[in-house]
């Protein structure tokens, strides 16, 4: 069987159909994941664009034309917009929107003057632009899924740069004024590249979004959602089955007086207390410290590969720090307290539990000797 140019237009125009289904069933039940729904807009665009270029293909017209040029530099800028929302870009229409009234408009001048030749200029210069410019997007952020990003990256390069060919190869020819599509190697060329391109685009972007989806599911879960630090679950699948050296120290603070602060102030400013010790407890660590909420108002910090003295100076500067804190409320300025027991991994290395039971002992000394305080396994009070 021979496949013509037409027929194989119309298989890319039908599979970026299915494409575009297929994505918007996905945000359907993924409706977080704005980026995707702005894609599959991009796909859309860029699949009327294909059928009614197949048709222009066999009967140009000015009129078909004028929709044929601006419609494809409308897609890619869309799908351009839809990787800067990846990226969380606080305004990701403006630079593809601006973009794209640059080459559209270009385009249509030129087509309206007659040159329908430099008016397909226009096009593959823009949708060139936009797609190199979507490339570069996912390059910078491919450390977040190096593989799928970089891979992404690199097709939307291929496409980007087939379209540049075809605008090399249109001056090249000095074929401003056509009277029909143009018809020459690059352009077989750039057909052949979008077809594979917006496969493996295709099949990227949608993997993206379910890995994407799947790593906030898992962050989600543990994750504490008033404070934002890890939760008690995991921290012990971290640590589970893992032996703690002589260098890994292991902080438990708890809250002092908690209750009778929610009984007085109400549970809202409980709340913010909560709040506050987090913030103290990211201001005085590292990033490699562990900062959990392990229920109510517990905290722990887990510091690896530190010495004694530097941990109990870090638990110590986190109890000052809150003890120097008004927090202002309704009822007044609040100023509240914290007590702390640390406990150190052994030589021969300890678990989790074991480590983590002896800063709790020690807590529960410091408590009774008075609150406000922090004390060291062997009962030594620090600072
Ligand atoms: P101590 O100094 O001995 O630690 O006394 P305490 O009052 O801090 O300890 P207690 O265990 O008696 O009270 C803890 C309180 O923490 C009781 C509970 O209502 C409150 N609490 C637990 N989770 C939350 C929370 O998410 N928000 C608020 N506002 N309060 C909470
Ligand atoms: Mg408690
Ligand atoms: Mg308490």
């Amino acid at each position: 069987m021979q496949l013509d140019y037409n027929s194989i237009l119309l298989a890319l125009g039908f599979s970026g159909l299915c494409l575009a289904m297929t994505t918007l069933g996905l945000w359907l039940s993924v409706r977080a994941e704005r980026f995707i729904m702005t894609w599959a807009a991009g796909v859309v665009f860029v699949v009327a664009n294909i059928f009614v270029y197949d048709y222009y293909v066999r009967s140009p017209s000015v009129p078909l034309g004028m929709f044929v040029l601006p419609s494809l530099i409308c897609g890619f800028a869309v799908i351009y917009a839809a990787a800067l929302q990846y990226r969380d870009h606080p305004h990701p229409f403006r630079q593809p929107v601006s973009i794209a009234i640059v080459f559209s408009g270009l385009a249509l001048l030129s087509l309206s003057l007659g040159y329908d030749g430099a008016g397909f200029l226009a096009q593959n210069l823009g949708c060139a632009t936009l797609l190199l410019l979507t490339g570069y997007v996912y390059w910078r952020g491919r450390a977040e899924m190096p593989v799928y990003l970089t891979t992404l990256a690199l097709l939307y390069a291929a496409c980007g740069l087939s379209f540049c060919i075809c605008a090399v190869v249109l001056i090249a020819d000095g074929q401003m004024v056509l009277g029909h599509a143009p018809r020459n190697w690059a352009e077989n060329l750039n057909i052949v590249v979008s077809i594979i391109g917006m496969t493996g685009i295709g099949a990227i972007t949608l993997s993206l979004t379910q890995t994407r989806l799947a790593l906030r599911h898992r962050q989600d879960a543990e994750t504490d959602p008033l404070t934002g630090l890890m939760n008690r679950r995991a921290l012990f699948e971290r640590y589970d089955h893992r032996r703690l050296g002589a260098f890994v120290a292991v902080i438990a603070f708890d809250l002092d007086n908690f209750k009778h602060i929610n009984d007085s102030y109400g549970h809202a400013v409980g709340d913010d207390v909560l709040c506050l010790f987090a913030t103290i407890m990211r201001r005085n660590s590292r990033p490699m410290d562990q900062l959990v909420r392990l229920g109510g108002e517990e905290f722990a910090l887990v510091m690896p590969r530190i010495l004694p003295e530097k941990a109990e100076g870090a638990a110590e500067t986190i109890r000052t720090e809150l003890a120097a804190e008004f927090l202002q409320t309704d009822m007044g300025p609040l100023r509240c307290t914290v007590s702390a027991g640390i406990a150190f991994g052994t030589k021969e290395g300890s678990s989790f539990e074991d480590v983590l039971r002896c800063a709790d002992q020690a807590l529960y000394k410091a408590k009774r000797d008075g609150r406000n305080r922090v004390i060291a396994g062997n009962w030594r009070a620090v600072g």
